[in-house]
């Protein structure tokens, strides 16, 4: 069996700064650490960064009555009003958000204060998007299909300024911004699709095209590993989502077959090689 793992398989930049930022935390720490929301999109990081000592918050109200700790934000952001909560409860801020995913918070913030129209390509649900959304201060819309397109309340010939949630998928995207091109005179875009996530994209139709088989190797709540799935199944139609070393024992590979991996950007090295030791061992 022939196993081509993409090179972009794995780890971005800004999940690894965040993750390695976060134990180098937890270890050197005497007090204890909290974090808003998981860390990233992977249970199993996640689950190990809790039994290290790492205090995950998720409701508003036990936000709120955080004073005084060390705090860490996570990769994809928070929204505004709870980073302003935190800050002003007197909490030590580790900032561990992406610097692309912070630049966008920038970008609408600023794009707001000029009376431009936002529109955010992307998931309303994701917690990066709903980040992006608490930045601005005049009207923002999240689509994600032409029927959201619909629903926009814009004028002809309003300023209007769109950027993607950085995992979205850019050909989705591309064929919304060739609409609203159409619909709107006076559009400014900034495309915000993260390089890493390109990358990944665009390797992984290329590695679908070559191969027989497909593993797609990441968490179910995370977005950028749905889409790579979504992408590499029009290309490889035996194209499978492995969450864990748990999954690849039911696959069934034939030996001959030619077998391309690829993984999500919060996807750890271990959880890759771990499947394809099972997927070796195997057959
Ligand atoms: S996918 Fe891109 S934007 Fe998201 S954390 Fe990784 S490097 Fe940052």
């Amino acid at each position: 069996m022939e196993i081509i793992i993409g090179e972009n398989a794995g780890f971005c930049f800004g999940v690894k700064r965040a993750v390695d930022t976060a134990y180098d935390i937890i270890e050197k720490s005497k007090e204890k650490i909290y974090s808003i929301g998981p860390l990233i999109h992977n249970e199993l990081v996640t689950s190990d960064l809790r039994n290290k000592g790492l205090i995950e918050i998720n409701s508003y109200e036990d936000i709120i009555t955080l004073k005084n700790k060390k705090v860490i934000i996570r990769t994809h952001g928070i929204e505004k009003e709870i980073y302003d909560i935190l800050k002003s409860n007197n909490n030590e801020i580790i900032d561990l958000t992406c610097p692309f995913v912070s630049k966008i918070h920038s970008l609408v913030k600023e794009h707001s204060e000029k009376g431009y129209k936002i529109i955010v390509i992307g998931d309303k649900d994701h917690p990066e998007v709903k980040g992006i959304v608490s930045y601005a201060k005049s009207d923002i819309f999240v689509i994600i299909n032409e029927d959201d397109i619909k629903e926009l309340k814009i004028n002809k010939d309003d300023k209007v300024f769109v950027i993607f949630q950085t995992t979205t998928n850019s050909k989705n995207a591309q064929k919304l911004v060739d609409i609203l091109r159409e619909l709107f005179y006076n559009i400014k875009l900034v495309n915000t699709i993260c390089n890493a996530t390109q990358n990944r994209q665009d390797e992984v139709k290329v590695l679908a095209d070559a191969c027989d088989v497909m593993l797609v190797i990441g968490s179910s709540n995370s977005s950028n590993t749905k889409k790579l799935y979504e992408i590499a199944k029009i290309y490889c139609k035996d194209t499978y989502f492995l969450a864990s070393a748990e999954d690849a024992k039911a696959l069934k590979i034939d030996k001959n077959c030619k077998v391309g991996v690829s993984a999500g950007a919060s996807t750890p090295k271990y959880l890759i090689e771990e499947i394809l030791k099972n997927v070796r061992n195997e057959f």
